[in-house]
């Protein structure tokens, strides 16, 4: 296990109250900065020559785009989840945002990553986060008993993810064999009551016939996770953002705030990107052969005004280890819904299957007479117990 060093040299306050020399964090409440001790307020700093929220053509997007965060932070890369996540400078990291891990190494910011042209401020108090996170552990089923003191409340950070969005234009030329459904009055022979009789029925076939067509359709705001922190399932379960609540980056929303380097770069996330497009082409064209059944379809897309942006989306993440395996609790820092993992407790699965099936045994012994049904209850029940076993290992 290898601590996080400290942060070196004390560095100059980022965001300096004017009014007491304190620091300046953004605040969720206030939708901008505020003084941590005389809590002044101040609205989060445009830089001059900040673009807003302009996609850049993906071509030249990594010779045009500027490049870092703006803003003094150090970085903590994470040895067993691979995520690298910014911090204040004052912040001291001991273990990894994503997975709890204490495996945690701070490596100098990369120069070169291009910098968010957006992001979706955090809207949701972390109070709020941490209410919700009380509550999902409460609801949990069949948990180890350890695991609400396991899952320390504070160790809730708010963290902005990177992704990618894309918007594109796209031709899509198809080709594919149109089926007609039609029905044709078959006879055949049965035998009924020891008789071979002939009966008649209606039968399905399909007419084929050729098909072709072309659309064009815009996409906006493709997303595509960038993080190597968050699973991807639940990356993408967890992409319910609101992209029009998006604002110009401005180095201030991070005061304060954790925020990941994109581990997925343009080109990769671009790959990404064009197969959501090309699925959805697939379909709106499939919509478009019409008929009553389609086969051998082939679609061909060309792809026109391709953009890009770097956005950062806010997350609370809580993570956590148990029996040394990492689980997440993630609430929307935007919409405030939630997601979550947590270990079974298979003592306690196993346990009360066992009482269920306690429970038949004696209801077979009390109320069955020892006919075929009852002795049918039993290897069912035990047979589920095995199962659920099985699942476990
Ligand atoms: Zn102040
Ligand atoms: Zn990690």
């Amino acid at each position: 296990m290898t601590q996080a060093e400290p942060a070196t040299a004390q560095q100059p306050l980022q965001f300096q109250c004017p009014q007491c020399g304190g620091e300046m964090i953004f605040d969720v409440s206030a939708a901008g900065l505020k003084c941590k001790y005389c809590k002044h307020q101040t609205p989060v700093p445009v830089p001059a020559g900040a673009r807003g929220a302009t996609e850049i053509p993906l071509r030249e997007g990594y010779q045009r785009a500027p490049r870092g965060l703006g803003v003094a932070t150090i970085s903590f890369q994470c040895r067993e989840c691979g995520a690298t996540v910014s911090t204040a400078p004052n912040e001291r990291t001991v273990s990894c945002t994503y997975c709890a891990s204490h495996s945690v190494v701070q490596t100098p910011a990369d120069p070169n990553l291009i910098q968010p042209e957006t992001l979706i401020p955090f809207r949701i108090p972390r109070e709020k986060a941490v209410d919700s996170f009380k509550s999902w552990l409460a609801g949990l089923w069949f948990r180890p008993s350890n695991l609400k003191s396991m899952a320390k409340l504070e160790q809730i950070f708010g963290v902005y993810v990177p992704y990618w969005t894309f918007d594109a234009d796209v031709h899509s030329r198809w080709q594919a064999e149109r089926g007609w459904f039609y029905y044709e009055t078959e006879t055949y022979q049965a035998v009924e009551n020891g008789e071979t009789v002939t009966r008649t029925r209606e039968v399905r076939h399909t007419r084929w016939e050729p098909a072709w067509g072309e659309r064009q359709d815009h996409y906006d705001d493709v997303l595509v996770c960038a993080s190597k922190g968050l699973p991807e399932e639940m990356a993408n379960s967890f992409a319910t953002f609101d992209t029009t609540h998006l604002m110009a980056y401005a180095p201030g929303y991070l005061a304060g705030w954790r925020a990941e380097s994109y581990a997925i770069d343009l080109p990769s996330a671009w790959v990404k990107a064009q197969s959501t497009v090309e699925s959805g082409q697939q379909s709106k064209c499939r919509g478009d052969v019409g008929g009553d059944d389609v086969r051998g379809l082939v679609v061909q897309n060309q792809y026109a005004n391709e953009t890009f942006k770097h956005v950062l989306l806010p997350v609370y993440v809580a993570a956590y280890r148990y029996n040394d395996k990492p689980f997440r609790f993630l609430v929307n820092g935007q919409t405030g819904e939630v997601r979550g993992e947590a270990p079974y407790s298979w003592v306690k699965i196993t346990l009360a299957i066992l009482v269920v099936v306690a429970i038949i045994v004696a209801l077979v012994l009390v109320f069955g007479r020892g006919d075929g049904d009852s002795a049918l209850l039993l290897p069912r029940a035990l047979d589920a117990t095995a199962h659920a076993q099985r699942a476990h290992t």
